[in-house]
């Protein structure tokens, strides 16, 4: 007998969905099959911010978790949105969809210096919202069916499920921290890549690699040498980069930032992001751009335009009075991008201090507003916290540390694939772009624990 289409639908949806009860009865079956996500959606429901900022919420702990300053953004930037908010009317209307005109051209000025390259304002820059929408779009326009993406471990999270939601599977390969020594701390950028490892990742079928240079949630900020690494399989296997460059301000002794595409051979291949919200302290602004070849950037503008199509009028408007002082100010002791750094240097070096005092072991970051610190000696000691089945040991201790001594962090095996997490489940990232306050609420707790612990 022959089944009417929806039953065959209904049986095929069944077929992939386990939680379904075949029991019920088929109106009932008919019902819950229309309400199954989309199979792009597979495997993508867990996230950490959602799980870990709601902790934050729900206890009153001294929030070093999520990535965000509590304190204002630079007051130029909060008068110019003032004024986009309170002067033209017309900023209260749509702009140009793919940027506002100002915006783009400033960007293509400060970002062309920088990469020393021309840029085109019309054709080499798109306005997004956040660097999330970036990256979004960069995975929706150019990562196809069956394409393999390469992704350094530990990485910023959705670079997973963003090549999932496009169809593409990702290849991880991990960098390596240097064997355990006492005594001195180790630093970010002793965690490295095995030049033949990645290699070996580089296939026919892989269509992109990501990188994110200062990396979050470890703080590396990746050299010359490394990039040039990356630079020579890019061009070899004729393959893209996505390059994060979200926190390139944020780097501390004496380090450089190095943009992958101002290597040779690296702009026509490289799609540059960035954020406003890191850039100036605004996160809640969700306002973030990518730079890149017209060749690549059209086809994310084909996604902006047939999903949101526009960003904020207001915000770019005062996104952009930011940079045109920058611009003016560059690399003078006045401009933000130096302060921000040195003042952020000194929140580093307290934090760094103060969770020694208790045996954490941080690893000095180069960049970022981030460190990691390694847990293992309390793994040693309390092995078995509660928790969910199958659930990392550092996201059980970071619930425990919530709970019992008052502080967030974010578990680092929310940074890794499947296969690593079990492997770099023993460090913790805690966030300092925080008020001094917030850090001496910090000392108070962890003067206390310590106490707890010589009890
Ligand atoms: N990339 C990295 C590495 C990040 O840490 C973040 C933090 N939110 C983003 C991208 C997203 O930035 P935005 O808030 O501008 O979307
Ligand atoms: N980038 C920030 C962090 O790493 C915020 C991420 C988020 O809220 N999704 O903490």
């Amino acid at each position: 007998m022959l089944k009417s289409p929806s039953v065959l639908m209904v049986l095929s949806q069944l077929g992939r969905r386990s939680e379904v009860k075949l029991a019920r009865p088929l109106h009932q079956m008919v019902k819950m099959a229309k309400q199954v996500q989309a199979r792009r959606l597979e495997g993508t429901d867990k996230n950490p911010w959602v799980e870990f900022v709601k902790l934050a919420n729900e206890n009153e702990a001294v929030n070093l978790g999520q990535g965000f300053p509590d304190f204002a953004p630079p007051e130029f930037s909060r008068e110019a949105f003032r004024q986009a908010v309170s002067g033209d009317i017309m900023l209260n209307q749509y702009t140009r969809a793919f940027g506002h005109p100002p915006l783009v051209k400033i960007l293509a000025q400060f970002f062309g210096k920088l990469l020393e390259q021309e840029l085109d304002p019309l054709n080499n820059v798109l306005v997004t919202v956040g660097a999330y929408g970036a990256l979004f779009y960069a995975f929706q326009a150019l990562v196809d069916e069956g394409d393999e993406v390469i992704i350094i471990e530990p990485y910023f999270d959705c670079y997973e499920p963003m090549t999932k939601m496009a169809g593409g599977r990702p290849v991880f390969v991990a960098l390596q921290p240097p064997p355990a020594h006492d005594g001195q701390l180790m630093s970010s950028g002793d965690w490295k890549l095995d030049p033949a490892e990645l290699a070996s990742k580089f296939t026919p079928r892989t269509k992109a690699i990501v990188i994110n240079s200062p990396n979050n949630p470890l703080g590396k900020v990746f050299s010359r040498e490394e990039l040039e690494v990356i630079a020579n399989l890019c061009r070899k296997h004729d393959v893209l980069c996505f390059s994060d460059e979200v926190y390139q301000w944020l780097v501390y002794d004496e380090q450089k930032h190095i943009s992958i595409a101002s290597l040779p051979g690296m702009w026509e291949r490289t799609l540059t992001i960035g954020s406003a919200g890191k850039t100036f302290s605004a996160t809640g602004w969700k306002l973030g751009w990518v730079l890149g070849p017209d060749r690549l950037l059209k086809h994310l503008r084909t996604v902006h335009q047939n999903s949101l199509y526009h960003c904020p009028t207001q915000a770019q408007e005062a996104v952009f009075s930011s940079f045109e002082r920058e611009l003016r100010l560059f690399g003078q002791p006045d401009s933000y991008f130096v302060q921000l750094p040195k003042a952020l240097q000194k929140k580093r070096d307290h934090m760094l201090n103060s969770l020694q005092t208790i045996g954490l072991k941080p690893i000095v970051p180069q960049g970022t507003y981030f460190l990691i610190a390694d847990i293992s000696t309390f793994k040693k000691k309390m092995p078995h916290l509660p928790g969910s089945e199958g659930e990392a040991y550092d996201s059980r201790f970071v619930k425990w540390m919530i709970k019992n001594k008052g502080l967030v962090a974010i578990p680092v095996s929310a940074f890794y694939s499947s296969e690593q997490k079990k492997c770099f489940d023993h460090y913790i990232r805690f966030c300092f772009v925080k008020n001094d306050s917030t850090l001496d609420a910090m000392d108070d707790k962890l003067q206390q624990w310590k106490k707890d612990l010589e009890a």
